[in-house]
């Protein structure tokens, strides 16, 4: 159905005759079975709904403060016998995990589409995250851990051995956007360095992540060595802060504060994955089909509710009516559905709350004199809460989706007339995680790429390029983040790095009876005489 195509036939909120076409039935009794592995004594549960029906799907049992403490007991015990493996036995049981997670792939993107509501395509996009970072860490994490030699203070007589050793317990708290992958790839690094795992899930998407434990456990991960707890971030959350020998945070960045407090206060390390604000650049060179095709993915893959989605986007004033035209035909061509199977472009919004939030952007933009291109309204019709594609033009700085992340379907068009002030705004505000730039001319675009102050910016592409290179270290800038996930610092994050030096034959002191005065002779000349010699 496209998105100005109203279909009444089309699932209903509470009809039960209008169930989402599900390639499998939710079953509860696999939701029961899941829970079994949270460490979860408070006898209290969490009833989390579909956003496909707005429906209850199942009963989360809740965890308390003693729990998170159990939990952690349980990984210290078993992270003690795991550190002892070869990293190539932990590796083995990643590579065992990939398999498995391409091998019953029907069974994640089930679960995540009924908790998460999402396209089952935007579901397969964080499903093969999932197994490129599985693979990715299986065969580099010998590499990027090994023990390094370092030059010494005098050469050959200093040796320097650089380890990598493992921190211990590592806990990640993770959002509901993308459950499985936010979930998995952060932990992958972290358990085949030699740690064990602590996690809480955002509550709506407890299961998703429950799943991937079972996955790993039959991958051959002992069981203990990886723990989901559940509950309230304020309560559960800071219980594992208080208690992680690391932690790694994905969410807002208001909440992103918070942790990183708590960790100070601890003096533990933290990496922090937060919002954006993320703008595109079409140069006037841009091939205008390509990034209109782009800027729909960019901008409404999981209906914007993806940290690296497009919110900006600043057009040269050559292409701007003949890109907007295409981009606004395009979006006017998705099709929305809240339905399990493939053919979908876009799915629902995750809750009510999320739908409150984008309307009120959209509504204080109309209000304040924006021009809604498409899109603009719910459309309780087809899910509880779901919000067209929209594009906007003629937004000001003083409506509140100008500068805020609305974590939506809904993006802002304007045009530019000069590259500089295109950069400069797309710098502005508080935000860095991810830009993008359209253009034919590789090198100038990646010049350009330069000057704006995002973790990552991707040419030709709105975040798949580099979100699918795990290769590439990815995180924010400025109010975006600390610390990178993927490539050699997304696993060196989870190790405290230690040097061990070797002094062989001569001590670091004045010997043989020689005064102070003269071994700072001796040193000055071999100051000098290394310096001479390039040395570093
Ligand atoms: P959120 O910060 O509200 O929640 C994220 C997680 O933190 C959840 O598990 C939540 O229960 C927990 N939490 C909440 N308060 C807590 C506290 N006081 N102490 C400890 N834990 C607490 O974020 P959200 O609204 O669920 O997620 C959306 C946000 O996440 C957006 O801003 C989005 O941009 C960001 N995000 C960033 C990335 C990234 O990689 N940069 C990826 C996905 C989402």
């Amino acid at each position: 159905m496209s998105a100005h195509d109203a279909d009444p036939t089309v699932t209903g909120p509470h009809d039960p005759e209008h169930e989402p076409s599900a390639t499998l039935a939710f079953e509860p009794e696999h939701a029961a079975l899941l829970t079994q592995r949270l460490v979860a004594t408070s006898g209290e549960s969490a009833v989390v709904s579909s956003p496909l029906t707005g429906q209850p799907l199942a009963h989360i049992p809740q965890s308390n403060d003693g729990d998170v403490a159990e939990a952690f007991r349980r990984a210290r015990r078993a992270q003690a016998d795991w550190v002892r493996r070869p990293v190539g036995e932990r590796a083995e049981a990643l590579l065992r995990f990939h398999d498995l997670v391409l091998d019953r792939q029907d069974e994640v993107l089930d679960l995540i589409g009924w908790e998460s509501g999402k396209a089952r395509k935007h579901g397969f996009e964080e499903l093969s995250h999932v197994a490129l970072t599985a693979r990715y860490y299986a065969r580099t994490a010998a590499r990027h851990l090994r023990t390094e030699r370092r030059p010494g203070l005098f050469p050959s007589l200093t040796r320097i051995d650089v380890n990598y050793v493992p921190k211990g317990v590592v806990g990640i708290i993770s959002p509901w956007n993308y459950p499985f992958t936010l979930a998995m790839s952060d932990g992958l690094p972290a358990l085949v360095a030699g740690n064990a795992v602590v996690i809480k899930p955002d509550a709506q998407t407890v299961l998703t992540a429950l799943l991937g434990a079972q996955l790993l456990e039959e991958a051959g991960v002992p069981r203990d060595l990886w723990q989901v707890v559940a509950g309230p971030g304020p309560e559960v959350g800071s219980a594992i802060v208080g208690l992680a020998d690391y932690v790694c945070f994905t969410g807002s960045t208001a909440t992103g504060r918070i942790i990183a407090t708590g960790c100070a206060e601890r003096l533990v390390g933290c990496s922090l994955e937060l919002g954006g604000k993320n703008p595109i650049l079409v140069l006037r060179d841009a091939d205008i089909e390509r990034a209109a095709e782009g800027a729909v993915r960019a901008s409404f893959s999981n209906a914007g509710q993806l940290c690296v989605s497009t919110e900006r986007m600043f057009v040269a004033d050559q292409v701007y009516d003949r890109f907007v035209d295409r981009f606004v035909a395009r979006t006017d061509a998705m099709t929305l559905g809240a339905t399990l199977d493939w053919g979908n472009d876009m799915g629902p919004l995750i809750s009510a709350d999320q739908l409150e939030r984008v309307r009120a952007h959209v509504d204080d933009a109309v209000a304040k004199g924006a021009v809604v291109r498409t899109g603009g309204r719910a459309r309780p019709d087809l899910a509880p809460y779901f919000f067209e594609p929209t594009i906007l033009e003629g937004v000001t700085p003083e409506m509140s989706c100008f500068g805020a992340e609305t974590f939506g379907p809904v993006v802002s068009v304007y045009r530019f007339h000069d590259e500089a002030d295109a950069v400069a705004r797309a710098n502005e505000g508080e935000y860095g995680l991810n830009g993008s730039i359209y253009s034919q001319d590789g090198p100038r675009a990646r010049a350009i790429a330069r000057e704006i102050t995002c973790g990552t910016v991707n040419i030709n592409e709105g975040y798949g390029a580099t979100f699918g290179s795990v290769d590439a270290p990815m995180g924010g800038m400025r109010q975006s983040g600390l610390g990178r996930r993927q490539g050699a610092e997304g696993i060196r994050r989870y190790t405290d790095i230690q040097s061990v030096g070797t002094q062989r034959l001569v001590r670091i002191a004045p010997m043989m009876g020689m005064s102070d005065a003269a071994f700072a002779k001796v040193m000055t000349s071999s100051l000098r005489a290394m310096k001479k010699l390039g040395r570093a």
